[in-house]
């Protein structure tokens, strides 16, 4: 077998591996940044909402040619779509962001990547990975049909959702049925949808998850739906909640759909251990999307800047030890956080359409900017005493 050697070995160019090359570039590293696909960002299996807030923390400049549409907020409507709470620029401050155009914005990331040095390998999947006296040293990379040995003295696992490179280095994040939401995306044309928002349902129409309608321009959408796998009992009932929907919908049955999209996000609180000896996981691979949004593009971004940073430090002691300073840079920053969006999910998941309708109609009456979970328990007691009960676990 040919045999490559490098610093570190970024497995999978999404947002997550490109950022970790790219940092780890930066610091003189010689970094390849391997991609099982024949083209980096396609094909898009992605919502592409993003807010703007985290993007100066990546050093991202903002480029007119990877936005879709500018978005000013978000609205998300109760189950009998009556009570609709609008997150707007003005009242939540600076929560505006973009539907992206994923492709452009992947490709994006990668050429900073390459600008810094890290060398691009496409169509090179990692099929195992080398291990001795259990430090993790590289992997066999099957290039253009042809497999390969790459030596690393640090691995980055960036290799999404369905991770295996976690798996064959024994780390685990498996995960159970409740924490994981299964997607069913259309890009449908031709429909009639309030532009510069993006708009959320949740209830019984999209059970464990909620359903979207992501503005992709005049009359274009994503218009997909979540639904948590363990409220699932046959298959294809995510797409049957999704076309239901769309047909109650006039503004939308009239459409027609140019793609499907389908595939799965976590939303779990951070696992246990997320590095190992020589290895570090980010992005997907290491769970990190928020349980409650399914967002995890910001999340990819900024642990790829982590890990490629942390792998300047260590490169030359790449013990587990060493590189835990990466780990608990991600707990430090979504620890706490994913464990209450968890339970914040686990919470909405378990209400009935009648309980989230009154939850809705309060929330939308307090006043944004005093938006926490005491002013709404407030409220609700004020308005729905008979629901107290129901919340005081939130507290
Ligand atoms: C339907 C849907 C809608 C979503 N909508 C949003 C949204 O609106 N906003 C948001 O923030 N997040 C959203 N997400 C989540 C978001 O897409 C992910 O969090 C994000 O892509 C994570 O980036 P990543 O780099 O960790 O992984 P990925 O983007 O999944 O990249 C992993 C890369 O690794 C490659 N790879 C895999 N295995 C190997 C291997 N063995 N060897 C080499 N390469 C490999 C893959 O081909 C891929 O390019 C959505 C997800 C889904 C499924």
């Amino acid at each position: 077998m040919k045999r490559y050697e490098c610093d570190v070995l970024v497995i999978g160019a999404g947002p997550g591996g490109s950022m970790a090359a790219r940092f780890a570039a930066r610091h003189g590293l010689r970094v390849f940044l391997i991609e099982k696909r024949p083209e980096i960002g396609v094909p898009v299996r992605c919502a592409e909402g993003i807010s703007r807030a985290w993007m100066e923390e990546v050093e991202i400049p903002v480029e007119k040619h990877w936005i879709d549409t500018e978005i000013d907020g978000a609205k998300i409507y109760s189950p009998d779509e009556k009570s609709i709470v609008v997150l707007s620029a003005e009242q939540a401050g600076n929560e505006v962001g973009f539907v992206l155009n994923r492709e452009y914005f992947d490709k994006y990331l990668a050429s900073l990547a390459a600008e810094e040095g890290a060398e691009i390998w496409l169509k090179s999947p990692a099929i195992d990975i080398i291990k001795e006296d259990g430090q993790v040293k590289g992997a066999i990379v099957r290039k253009f049909g042809e497999n390969v040995e790459i030596h690393a003295k640090i691995v980055i696992a960036a290799d999404g959702f369905e991770s295996q490179v976690a798996r064959w280095a024994g780390l685990n994040t498996v995960l159970r049925e409740r924490d994981v939401v299964s997607c069913v995306q259309y890009r449908m044309t031709n429909i009639d949808i309030e532009e510069n928002f993006t708009h959320f349902y949740i209830g019984s129409c999209a059970p464990g998850g909620y359903l979207w309608i992501f503005p992709k321009g005049e009359n274009e959408a994503n218009v997909g739906i979540g639904v948590a796998l363990n409220k699932l009992h046959e298959p294809g009932e995510v797409k049957r909640y999704l076309d239901e929907f769309i047909e109650k919908h006039s503004n939308l049955r009239k459409g027609s759909v140019l793609q499907i999209v389908t595939g799965a996000v976590s939303t779990c609180p951070v696992p246990k251990r997320i590095v190992d000896n020589g290895i570090m996981l980010v992005g997907d691979a290491a769970r990190l999307i928020d349980p409650i949004t399914g967002g995890g593009i910001a999340n990819a971004c900024i642990s790829g800047k982590y890990a490629g940073e942390v792998s300047a430090k260590c490169i030359d002691n790449p013990t587990k030890e060493c590189l835990e300073e990466y780990q608990e840079l991600v707990k430090k920053k979504w620890g706490r956080k994913h464990l209450r969006n968890w339970f914040v999910k686990e919470k909405l998941a378990s209400l009935s359409d009648g309980t989230l309708n009154k939850l809705m109609d309060v929330i939308s009456q307090v006043k944004i900017g005093e938006i926490s979970v005491r002013a709404i328990l407030e409220a609700v007691q004020e308005k729905y005493p008979e629901l107290v009960e129901e919340f005081e676990d939130l507290l």
